[in-house]
């Protein structure tokens, strides 16, 4: 079975790995969201890429699932001593993945190119690609006006209440290189449990996945348990657009796209309100054990479906 894994940073990234480590990789496509992307001290970041591939890699911090394990932050300091922005924490190793990136990316590679040089270098087999090429960049309209995602996100660390989101770009961007191929050798989508509203939406924009899914299953994992976040502001931005966060919510999220979805257990009760088939199961990653777990139950799941 040829699998197609959707996925923006931690929580994605955490699903992509137990695939991984059951799937050989001619079966495994992930795409990941790249309406995070954006410049910053002159540097190109892709914070939901990095995510994915040092996950699947075993480089990421195991602590706070995104950046580097071990590591220093000995440019940072210094950048901060010469008046240089420092809301963004950018790790010494982690620096060199952006440097290097910027470099080809100025140079004229594309950024699935670059990702797939990386991949290489950091012993990743399974592919991974960028949603487009092209730029797009997630923008959050707050009650303070439009932000970057990046400076609601991270500077504002999502204080301000959302109101809508818009993908800048996203008219003119095309799938990378790869992306349309691999949808259409696939037998099923897993959108992994990331952030619906800014990690998943903007795939499925440039995706257009809606003449493939006859053909396919797709299945969610859902991000949100006993209507919470795992991490992150996927449940405040279900509250603050005046929908009660929940898996229930998610799966009227992807409404007509999915065959089936995949809850927590603690959404046992909520799960009897679904009205696809419903797998309900622990889907808290917290070890890598879980992850694997996780990927051979929605696996199971997949292959019951009718
Ligand atoms: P970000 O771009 O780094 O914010 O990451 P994602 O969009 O991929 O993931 C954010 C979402 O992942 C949040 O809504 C979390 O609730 C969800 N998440 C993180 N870890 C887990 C987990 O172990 N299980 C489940 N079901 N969801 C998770």
């Amino acid at each position: 079975m040829n699998l197609l894994a959707l996925a923006g940073g931690v929580g994605g990234a955490k699903l992509a790995h137990g695939l991984a480590q059951i799937l050989p990789p001619e079966n495994l496509t992930v795409i990941v969201n790249t309406g995070d992307d954006f410049e910053h001290l002159g540097l190109r970041i892709s914070p939901d890429l990095d995510t994915v591939c040092y996950t699947l890699a075993g480089l990421a911090n195991p602590d706070t699932g995104w950046g580097r394990a071990d590591e220093t932050w000995n440019a940072m300091a210094n950048l901060k001593r010469l008046g240089a922005p420092d809301w963004f924490n950018l790790g010494d190793r982690d620096l060199a993945t952006h440097l290097e990136r910027t470099r080809r990316l100025n140079a004229g590679q594309t950024l699935s190119q670059v990702t797939r040089d990386f991949c290489a270098a950091w012993g990743v087999k399974h592919t991974v690609l960028p949603m487009s090429d092209d730029p797009v960049r997630t923008m959050v309209d707050t009650d303070e006006g439009e932000l970057p995602f990046q400076e609601y996100f991270v500077h504002r660390h999502c204080e301000p209440r959302v109101k809508s989101f818009r993908f800048e770009g996203l008219s003119t961007a095309s799938p990378a290189a790869g992306v349309r191929e691999a949808v259409e050798s696939a037998d099923a989508i897993i959108i992994c449990p990331s952030n619906p509203w800014v990690s998943i939406d903007p795939i499925l924009a440039v995706l257009h996945l809606s003449s493939f899914i006859s053909r396919l299953s797709v299945i969610a994992v859902s991000p949100i348990i006993a209507g919470k976040t795992v991490k992150g502001p996927a449940a405040k931005m279900f509250a603050e657009l005046g929908i009660e966060p929940s898996a229930l919510a998610v799966a009227d999220h992807y409404e007509n796209l999915l065959t089936g979805i995949v809850v927590d257990s603690l959404d046992s009760e909520l799960a009897k309100q679904i009205r696809i088939p419903t797998l309900v199961t622990n889907t808290i990653m917290q070890t890598v054990e879980d992850r694997a777990r996780l990927a051979h139950e929605t696996l199971q799941f997949i292959g019951s479906l009718p």
